[in-house]
């Protein structure tokens, strides 16, 4: 049986290296699992980043994770490239296990395991992926000037990506695979109200088309079946997103939307000890900052809770 850690961090995002930078700066010996095969999170499949203060000619996003990983290893976080495959949050340890069935030990746990936006899951949307298609416009709208753009969904997040980029967009063209739109009646007038915005309907993309760069799209019609070309040179997925909870489902307490649920303005979960930060708990602004802070929350978080320990 391993050592009892004084805090094991799961996840390695903004949220969790910035976890893990404040716990290995506070002498607390973190051991971080990073995830198998998505160690450093989600911004290891993006391009440029442009919002993360500090860069003022933008980061790449892998660059920015490497830099960040680099950080919390000089001040003694642990880092494992493994996935955890269980754990048991209830008693004053806590224990996790990692792909090997090795069992580790620690007085707290957090837990940064960040969520994962919907694909359409169509051949080239992979490839495309930071050169033409995203599916995130607050984080890439501004690549987008004076281009045709088609935003793909029918909720709150679909409008309010699709009104967000008719600021910057020539056109914004909303493909919904059904005649109304499940968003709330305020955005879809305001989205209904914006010039650069169109609607099609009874729709659904059929084939993302490019080679090396997003050229347009071919919409099949969900009534008729009957083809046809938009020619759009950015494609903004807003279709949803899961939080990683399969590990914690049944264990900690979920919100109405599948996220884990935190005393916010603090990171605690409903079990002492246990504490959440990023985008696994946030469904409103999912930014890599935003993740960074909630991550150096719950390192202090679980700082405070250590010493009340002791
Ligand atoms: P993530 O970055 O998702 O990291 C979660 C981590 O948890 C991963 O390392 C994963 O391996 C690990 N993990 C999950 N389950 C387990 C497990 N069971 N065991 C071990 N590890 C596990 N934001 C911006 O601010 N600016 C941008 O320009 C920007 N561009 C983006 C571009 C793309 C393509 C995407 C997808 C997102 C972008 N974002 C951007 C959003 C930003 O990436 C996220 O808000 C941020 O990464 C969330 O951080 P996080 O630490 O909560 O989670």
């Amino acid at each position: 049986m391993s050592d009892v850690r004084n805090v094991i961090i799961i996840g390695s995002g903004p949220a969790g290296y910035t976890a893990a930078l404040y716990t290995a700066r506070a002498s607390l010996k973190p051991l971080v699992f990073e995830g198998a095969v998505t160690a450093g999170g989600a911004l290891m499949n993006t391009t440029e980043v442009e919002n993360f203060p500090g860069f003022k000619d933008g980061i790449m996003g892998p660059d920015l994770m490497d830099g960040m990983r680099a950080q919390a290893e000089r001040f003694g976080a642990e880092l494992v490239p493994d996935d955890i495959v269980a754990v048991d949050l209830s008693g004053e340890i806590k224990t996790v296990t990692d792909t090997a069935g090795t069992v580790h030990r620690a007085k707290a746990i957090i837990v940064a395991t960040g969520s994962q936006h919907r694909k359409l899951g169509l051949p080239n949307e992979d490839e495309l992926s930071g050169r033409g298609v995203s599916y995130c416009a607050t984080c890439d709208g501004f690549f987008f000037r004076e281009q045709n753009i088609a935003v793909i969904g029918g909720g709150d997040t679909a409008l309010e990506e699709a009104t967000f980029l008719s600021r910057f967009a020539s056109t914004v063209t909303v493909v919904h695979r059904r005649d109304t739109l499940r968003a709330s009646k305020a955005m879809q007038e305001r989205a209904f109200a914006d010039p650069k915005i169109t609607f099609l309907w009874d729709s659904e993309v059929a084939e993302i088309q490019g080679d090396g760069k997003l050229s347009g799209l071919k919409i099949r019609s969900t009534t008729t079946g009957e083809l046809s070309d938009l020619p759009a040179t950015g494609l903004f997925v807003a279709i949803g997103h899961d939080p990683r909870v399969e590990l914690f489902k049944g264990v900690l307490d979920l919100d109405e939307q599948g996220y884990l649920k935190v005393e916010a303005p603090s990171t605690r979960t409903n079990i002492p000890g246990v504490f959440a930060a990023g985008d696994v708990v946030d469904h409103t602004y999912r930014q890599a900052i935003t993740a960074a802070g909630t991550g150096c929350a719950a390192a202090l978080d679980a700082e405070r809770y250590l010493a009340a320990l002791s």
